[in-house]
């Protein structure tokens, strides 16, 4: 059987659903996975999780005043453009 994929280390690492018994078995006999099981949790570990805040509720309207033109405006020939 093949070495795990980048992927299924990565769902392996986050403990997600998608990796067969198969695999979770090859993963468990195989010592090159495991060391590159490892390599990876390394680095995984030392990534911290984001926290993105909500946009608001006034976050649309916020973009769309931070526009220079109205979209319409700069657009708009090109809408009434013909096609050949
Ligand atoms: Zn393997």
């Amino acid at each position: 059987m093949s070495h795990l994929s980048q992927e299924e280390f990565v769902l392996s690492y986050y403990g997600e659903p998608g990796l067969g018994a198969d695999r979770h078995e090859h993963l468990a006999q195989c010592q090159a996975c495991i060391a590159e099981l490892a390599g990876l949790a390394i680095v995984l570990d030392r990534v911290t999780p984001v926290d993105v805040p909500e946009p608001g509720d006034d976050y649309e309207a916020r973009v769309w005043s931070r526009l220079p033109l109205p979209v319409t405006n700069r657009i708009g020939p090109l809408l009434s453009r013909k096609l050949p």
